[in-house]
């Protein structure tokens, strides 16, 4: 079915659809909070924000979660805040896009050879899913997985996303402890670390902008390679 090698529980089980049902009541939390947005902000986007990109993709970057004024608003991953600002540049410098950004999910943006997603699909308060949400979403980011035939390369984007990327894949997490520029081999498939471009960890000089595109220059060469 799949040339990825997800291993272990995560690619014996059924798999679900890639892509949420925009009512999906799985986290009553999160759902309460996506009503109570719908219900504030109507023209919102306001549902489980799906992944943007080509399932044939050979780059696959997972996020964290949708942030509630901005990819919650617009409904594109990273679309929207500061995190999206500086992860969009990095991937039009190292071609993984082509066009202008321009904070809207409208702005022709095309991604090449590279999809994004997020651990978890649905807006958290706080910006903070619970590990029960992270858990019950990751099915989510399994499909994702196992439906990218082409898949060779997976940059994950802070701890969390790290780790519900291990589980997906099946991998135990004293075997690929985060670290920002560290790289982890799962059969073909490499995992690559970042910190979170998030303003707070651009802002506090946890992450630099030479740190997130030294990143992505490894997983171009890489990928050339
Ligand atoms: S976070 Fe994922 S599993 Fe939870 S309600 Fe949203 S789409 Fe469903």
């Amino acid at each position: 079915m799949t040339k990825n090698p997800v291993k272990g529980s995560a690619r014996s089980a059924p798999l679900p659809c890639t892509e949420p049902d925009r009512n999906c009541p799985l986290c009553p939390r999160l759902k309460g909070f996506r009503d109570e947005a719908r219900a504030r902000e109507p023209l919102w986007f306001n549902s489980p924000v799906p992944s943007f990109g080509d399932a044939n993709a050979a780059l696959l970057i997972v996020g964290l979660a949708p942030v509630l004024q901005c990819v919650n608003r617009t409904g594109r991953p990273f679309t929207g805040d500061y995190a999206g600002d500086l992860l969009y540049a990095t991937l039009l410098e190292y071609g993984f896009a082509k066009g202008v950004y321009q904070a809207r999910p409208d702005d022709g943006l095309k991604l090449v050879d590279c999809r994004i997603s997020n651990a978890v699909r649905c807006v958290p308060p706080q910006n903070k899913p619970l590990p029960l949400e992270i858990n019950t979403c990751r099915p989510y980011l399994v499909a994702t997985i196992q439906t990218m035939p082409k898949l060779r390369a997976i940059v994950a984007l802070g701890r969390v996303a790290h780790d519900s990327t291990l589980k997906a894949l099946g991998v135990r997490a004293s075997d690929a402890p985060f670290t920002h520029g560290g790289i982890h081999r799962s059969g073909e498939l490499r995992l690559y670390d970042s910190y979170h471009c998030s303003r707070y960890n651009t802002n506090t000089g946890v992450l630099t902008t030479d740190m997130f595109r030294s990143v992505f220059a490894r997983v171009k060469a890489d990928l050339a390679g």
